[in-house]
């Protein structure tokens, strides 16, 4: 197998460290520096990525990070798992999305070496991790006071990455296009395949996200024949279907929110989603579904402006089937407690 070397400490085969990748001190003369957990299996195999909190508030990855660098399930790994969880660690220390100079680390791809913060941070973690591995996972949730249902989104037009996607076992696939400047569009320039999971909220520990998330990843180092394949089919198979297309419904009056649908519901066109209420209780406006679909992401604030993004809808041409499989995924993932 090829050496390893990340922030020039080797890692061999059969070994597992921990690194730190240095990073721009912060004023008060603290260092810095992104924590990295690196399994190589003594088998050769392919090395897979999985980072997140690239948006530092977007903690559900970091937990689910850490569920797999401890289980058992990967004892016997074979080729190299490189684990970030925390990538945007300035964010993290914030709880804040963005970077100190205010820039989104997931738009200042591929970054250089002597740019502003976010410019190095990405070319680090460019550098050091995604041009090293031949496929990621990428973890993030919706913004503050928004919510995902589990959605991966990723470039389906490439065979190698749909069949990553669809190994994933999660019933919602967006086909997304490349954005300048955002990690997948970087990782495809150096040849790595990238999933980007969707779920949950930010700032929050979301069960059933984190919990279809590590199950997804043990799938997918499965599929590349990183770990042997499970003997045990007790749930049933999640089939997962790709979007056709999603928009937003946004709040044509401002004011104070009642929810009638919630994240997974499946709405007809013309639906009533929510209701706006001006400060002395008076309705002031419904808000209603513009077409079909089945919400997958959601507003949690009460409190609008008119205009403000309300609700995700993602457009599937089967939605009965569809609804099925989000159903087998709550039966399989939300906590029974
Ligand atoms: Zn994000």
């Amino acid at each position: 197998m090829d050496p390893l070397l990340i922030a020039g400490h080797e890692i061999k085969p059969g070994e597992e460290k921990r690194i730190e990748i240095p990073m721009v001190p912060l004023y008060t003369d603290t260092t810095m520096s992104i924590p990295v957990h690196v399994k190589r299996g003594k088998r050769p195999g392919p090395t897979l990525f999985l980072s997140a909190a690239i948006h530092g508030d977007e903690l559900n990855g970091i937990e689910i990070i850490n569920r797999i660098i401890n289980s058992k399930a990967i004892a016997k790994l074979k080729g190299t798992l490189i684990a970030v969880p925390m990538v945007n660690v300035y964010g993290v220390l914030n709880q804040s999305r963005y970077l100190p100079d205010r820039r989104d680390l997931n738009r200042s791809f591929p970054g250089s070496k002597r740019g502003s913060l976010a410019a190095r941070m990405a070319y680090a973690f460019l550098n050091e991790i995604v041009a090293k591995a031949d496929y990621g996972i990428d973890f993030h949730t919706g913004a503050i006071h928004r919510s995902n249902l589990p959605q991966i989104r990723a470039n389906l037009d490439d065979a190698e990455t749909l069949a990553l996607a669809e190994a994933f076992g999660i019933p919602v696939l967006l086909n997304s296009n490349l954005r300048d400047g955002s990690l997948r569009q970087s990782a495809a320039d150096v040849g790595t395949k990238v999933l980007l999971y969707e779920a949950g909220e930010a700032l929050r520990f979301d069960e059933l996200a984190i919990r279809a998330g590590v199950k997804g990843s043990i799938k997918v180092m499965r599929h590349l024949g990183m770990l042997n394949k499970s003997r045990s089919r007790s749930s049933k198979k999640i089939e997962p279907i790709i979007a056709r297309n999603s928009g937003w419904i946004r709040a044509n009056e401002s004011g104070l929110v009642n929810h009638h649908k919630h994240l997974g519901d499946y709405v007809e066109k013309g639906d009533a989603l929510a209701t706006i209420s001006n400060p002395y209780g008076l309705k002031l406006d419904e808000v209603k579904s513009n077409a079909a679909g089945i919400i997958i992401g959601k507003q949690n604030i009460p409190l609008v402006q008119e205009g403000e993004a309300m609700y995700h809808l993602a457009y599937f041409k089967e939605p009965d089937d569809v609804m099925e499989n989000i159903e087998y995924m709550n039966e399989e993932f939300l906590p029974k407690d």
